[in-house]
């Protein structure tokens, strides 16, 4: 049975550029993979999957009125990747479970599990109660401890604790911490 699996951490895990090389390893192989990204994430140009280091390819784009449906992958798609799977509705991430259980096909979806008030998005809520395999892919807080929050912060680095639940932005918005200073705003001594 094909799987779905959900591959989640704090911002700068280092998700985007997994993604990318799960598509070139199918794709060394010869076989095809589709990806998808959000269409409100254009940091790279809608429709586009980047990296900070550079890598970036482009992709298909949902939105919350998306219908994720296996009649609609190419013949002989091998996989289906999904970035910024954070914003998936949580029907969305029941059809795409649908796409690996009944149609066959292993889809990974890759994203941020919390908001940067410590709540759960809800595309991650959603992949955390159905996908077949969760992972954490890991990223470190400035004090070395695994960083598994994310605090959004202005222009001059201050700490924002308000606002909408979707600011899109790379590393100048938004920092991953540790859950110590997610709540005290200092690391651990
Ligand atoms: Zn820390």
């Amino acid at each position: 049975m094909a799987k779905l699996f959900w591959r989640y951490g704090a911002m700068a895990a280092g998700k985007t550029l997994a993604l990318l090389g799960v598509a070139h390893n199918y794709e060394r192989l010869g076989r095809s993979v589709v990806v998808y990204t959000a269409a409100i994430d254009d940091r790279y140009g809608e429709g586009t999957v980047g990296t900070r280091l550079g890598l970036q390819r482009p992709a298909r784009t949902f939105a919350t009125d998306t219908v994720f449906q296996a009649s609609d992958l190419p013949a002989g798609t091998a996989c289906v990747l999904v970035d910024e799977a954070q914003f998936l509705t949580p029907e969305q991430a029941r059809q795409l479970h649908q796409i690996a259980v009944l149609g066959g096909v292993p889809v990974i979806c890759y994203g941020l599990r919390t908001d940067f008030r410590g709540e759960g998005f809800a595309g991650a809520l959603a992949l955390s109660a159905l996908a077949d395999q969760l992972e954490e892919l890991k990223t470190v807080c400035a004090c070395g401890r695994k960083a598994s929050f994310n605090m959004r912060v202005d222009a001059e680095g201050r700490r924002v604790n308000e606002g909408d639940q979707v600011s899109i932005g790379g590393d100048a918005a938004y920092i991953a911490v540790c859950p110590h200073r997610f709540y005290t705003d200092a690391c651990r001594p």
